[in-house]
């Protein structure tokens, strides 16, 4: 039965029903339909139902419309409005803090003064000179008054107030009778109110719950953890609608802004195939809806330069101009991006700039013709402007670059750009309050409004409301589940607000001034609840974030259930469902078809490096070509570090050619040379590395330090000839020919060769040579290549912490860390054998990999895949799980 229909039997012409929130005022509305329909009327008057504050909104605007001289009347400021004139008055006070702390005082004083006003507390109380937090409200609070009584400008909070004055004069009409409907509590300034309406002869009701004792139909349910609380509320509300399919279903969530998310998936993964059941009643903030937080984040590209983050998220956005057509080419952009390690973009130097790091025009054409004239407005921006003419120009801005883009939006984001063109008119209607602003400051507001509007999309009614506490109370339900009855929350610590005295919060029992009054609050709401739902569940979860929780002791009359006596709905968790429902289709995917003729493929000796370690990764990265996006870093990438100092030996040799050079070279050449390459090298670099400079300072002495021990260690050998450096060879094998680069050849003795790769960290050895899976055949390759002359092969390891020689030759050849091959124990071989050997084991390699052997094979599970960013491709992990931990 609903508790309502006495009240409906008495609404008509002259009676007006007042409720403390519009979810209330709609449900009434519904519901008194309904009472008429089952009435079989056939035609009725619309009821007079709605929230206590639109009712005051209501009668002063009906004041303004009727009064003979409405220019005499105060103005009626917007919140935004009055948000601007509080921050104002505290710049007046203070003017050192920032925008952020300015923003938080604001809303703290905006509450505080609201509340002075339905507490009616007079600003001049004594208790104001007790502590410093209380003078500077009192004072800012005091400022506020002058200047909206010289503008003669009226605060929302005070409207009670001047209505309570025009109805006792007797100059606003009211209605016959005022019902008050789910009022949890009435504040002084609404208990004036009502009675200046009775004193004009308004029959007021307030409708008071019974005091409910020991209802049969309450119980109490225990659940391990909040998300299992949630997850078994979702279930229990679906089963009890396939139950009661007319059913009104109500599931309160104390938390639900900050709960939303969670309770968003948990709802949709139990009602999988009917999301309409249901309706979450809190929104989200209009700044998380990607709509806005594009538009907000364009706006925002007036600074120099931005994150090479946002811009991909802008690249990728569907809302702006073009984003379908240009899809590919924008991300193609951020995939440049990200290998030329940029974190930072000018996007003023992506348009203008072609050469570095890549060009706009080109890569994404329509992009750049719609930046273009967005920064050609930007730059003939004035300084400031007035809010109504910034709030245009956001939108002629927005306009130039196409957003929301060409797509059809969906209902939510239609009625999402319609709240953004509120905000924009917020912003507008700022004008009345201040001055002009700047760009930075207006937008600054917008987005501050953008953060704390709160937005949920109208959507069909449906059975099951998820509410919040408040929102929930006086709303008739057959069943209803409160969740989160911890004695954490029910009732809360007091937290009396921090710019009212605390002792006239005590005295007056204001909200949440003390644990008696919040525990008074907490068994209203309690009682509430049980007076408008047949059927009701409380729960706790006994953990929260491992600390475990209490039920609230307001609950011990309550009797106790447990889940299993509950009717729950089946449900799957959405991975194991996925993974029920599967349906496998076997492919053998160990074998790609064999590289065509004119196949190109690029890699060089990787290809054959990968091979080793794991066919699959070879077939993928080059034949495929499907590689990991790179993440930018701040600075240097270790293979940047690595090429300036490929590049700065490449300089040096190229300039001493011999070993007798560097000798005859006074210390003093020798560093010059050695700084003077350094910084050649440093502008092969793309220019945007530039920019740090301190960095890169640092790295320069770093550089030179090991350059300078290295080229020692160069005195100290026997006498050589650089012959050649970066040298481009043409390896084959197989039917693959691989295309490289030998970093440099010395030639040694007699005409032979010694071949060496410079490396920067100190982690390779040649071990990794001699296997049949070798990690790195890189230098074996090369010898295959070059094999006539010759006789040795050596890393130059060149890093702070160890460097060195470290090789193998034919004979020996004076130089500490490159040994004879025959003459190393463990590896039983000669020069000549091992030739044999490499060529059959890089054949083999060359030939897996043209016939496309594909195999999903690590050589070594943990060492081969800890670094391997192919893991979700190839799927490895899912592999070995009944094995033991994943890689
Ligand atoms: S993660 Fe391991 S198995 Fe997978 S492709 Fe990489 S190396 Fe091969």
């Amino acid at each position: 039965m609903n508790h309502y229909t006495d009240l409906f039997k008495h609404l008509g012409s002259g009676v007006t029903v007042l409720t403390p929130n519009r979810r209330l005022s709609a449900t009434l509305q519904r519901d008194y339909q309904a009472h008429q329909v089952s009435q079989d009327q056939k035609s009725w008057e619309t009821a007079d139902i709605l929230p206590l504050f639109s009712f005051m909104q209501r009668l002063w605007q009906d004041y303004t419309i009727e009064t003979p001289n409405p220019a005499s009347l105060p103005l009626l400021l917007t919140r935004e409005q009055e948000h601007l004139l509080w921050e104002q008055c505290l710049t007046h006070y203070d003017d050192s803090l920032s925008l952020l702390q300015r923003a938080k005082t604001v809303d703290s004083f905006q509450s505080a003064w609201q509340l002075l006003h339905e507490w009616c507390i007079d600003l001049d109380h004594p208790d104001f000179e007790t502590a410093d937090t209380y003078r500077v409200m009192q004072r800012i609070a005091k400022q506020m008054q002058r200047v909206l009584f010289k503008n003669n400008w009226q605060s929302l909070s005070c409207l009670p107030q001047l209505l309570i004055s025009l109805i006792k004069n007797g100059e606003i009409p009211l209605p016959k009778q005022l019902y008050f409907i789910g009022f949890t509590e009435i504040s002084p300034m609404t208990q004036l109110f009502i009675q200046a309406c009775e004193e004009q002869g308004t029959l007021v009701y307030c409708h008071h719950h019974p005091h409910i004792q020991g209802d049969d139909n309450n119980k109490k349910l225990s659940l391990p953890d909040c998300q299992t609380e949630i997850l078994t509320m979702a279930r229990w509300a679906k089963a009890t609608l396939a139950q009661h399919p007319h059913a009104r279903i109500g599931c309160v969530v104390p938390q639900l802004t900050a709960q939303r998310e969670q309770v968003a998936s948990l709802f949709s993964a139990v009602f999988a195939d009917d999301c309409a059941s249901f309706n979450i009643s809190s929104g989200q903030y209009l700044s998380q809806y990607p709509i806005i937080h594009t538009a907000l984040t364009l706006l925002s590209l007036h600074q120099t330069t931005i994150s090479r983050e946002i811009f991909c998220y802008l690249l990728t956005s569907p809302y702006l101009g073009e984003a379908e057509i240009e899809y590919v080419k924008r991300a193609n952009v951020d995939k440049h991006l990200r290998q030329h390690n940029v974190s930072e973009v000018s996007l003023r130097n992506l348009l203008n700039d072609q050469a570095f790091p890549i060009s706009l025009a080109i890569y994404a054409p329509l992009l750049a013709k719609r930046l273009a004239p967005f920064f050609s407005m930007l730059d003939q921006l004035p300084s400031s402007q007035s809010h109504y003419q910034w709030a245009k120009l956001f939108s002629e801005l927005l306009g130039l670059l196409g957003w929301p883009g060409e797509r059809s939006l969906l209902s939510e984001e239609y009625q999402i750009t319609a709240a953004w063109l509120k905000l924009l008119n917020q912003l507008a209607k700022l004008d009345l309050v201040t001055d002009n602003i700047t760009y930075q400051h207006a937008l600054a507001i917008l987005k501050k409004n953008a953060n704390s509007t709160l937005f949920q999309a109208k959507t069909p009614t449906a059975p099951i409301q998820i509410l919040g506490t408040l929102e929930a109370a006086g709303i008739p339900f057959d069943f209803l589940w409160v969740n989160g009855m911890t004695d954490r929350a029910w009732p809360p610590q007091p937290d009396p607000h921090p710019f009212i005295p605390k002792k006239l919060q005590h005295e007056l029992n204001m909200p949440h001034a003390t644990a008696e009054r919040e525990l008074h609050f907490c068994k209203q709401l309690i009682q509430q609840y049980q007076y408008h739902a047949h059927q009701l569940i409380f729960s706790f979860a006994e953990k929260e974030e491992e600390i475990e929780i209490q039920p609230t002791s307001l609950l011990n009359k309550v009797t106790a259930i447990k889940a299993t006596q509950l009717i729950l709905s089946d449900y799957t968790a959405p991975a194991a469902y996925l993974f029920a429902t599967r349906k496998i289709e076997m492919i053998s995917d160990a074998m790609a078809p064999p590289i065509a003729i004119g196949e190109e493929i690029k890699g060089g000796v990787r290809v054959i490096q990968d091979q080793a370690s794991c066919p699959f990764k070879s077939y993928i990265l080059w034949r495929i070509g499907a590689k990991p996006l790179e993440t930018p870093i701040y600075g240097l990438r270790k293979q940047d570090r690595g090429r300036w100092v490929h590049r700065t030996f490449e300089k040096i040799w190229g300039e001493l050619r011999t070993q007798e050079a560097l000798l005859n070279l006074d210390s003093e050449s020798l560093s010059r040379l050695i700084h003077t390459t350094i910084e050649l090298a440093l502008q092969d670099f793309p220019h945007a590395y530039q920019d740090f400079k301190q960095y890169l300072l640092l790295e320069k002495k770093r550089l030179y330090q090991i350059i300078s021990a290295w080229l020692v260690s160069e005195k100290n050998r026997p006498t050589f000839t650089v012959i050649a450096q970066e040298k481009k060879i043409a390896i084959s094998l197989s039917s693959l020919t691989l295309s490289t680069r030998i970093d440099r050849i010395d030639e040694i003795d007699h005409q032979q060769h010694l071949i060496i790769d410079y490396k920067t960290s100190p982690y390779h050895t040649i071990n990794h040579w001699f296997s049949t899976r070798p990690e790195e055949p890189q230098l074996p390759l090369y010898l295959l290549a070059e094999e006539a002359k010759t006789v040795g092969l050596a890393y130059a390891t060149i890093a702070a912490r160890e460097s060195g020689w470290h090789g193998v030759s034919r004979h020996d050849t004076a130089i500490k860390g490159i040994r004879p091959l025959a003459k190393i124990d463990r590896l039983n071989t000669t020069w000549e054998a091992q030739l044999i050997a490499w060529k059959a084991i890089l054949h083999q390699l060359a030939e897996d990999f043209a016939n496309g052997i594909a195999t999903v094979d690590p050589k070594d599970l943990k060492q081969t895949c800890l670094r391997c960013e192919l893991k979700s491709l190839c799927r490895i992990n899912e592999e070995i799980t009944h094995d033991s931990s994943s890689i």
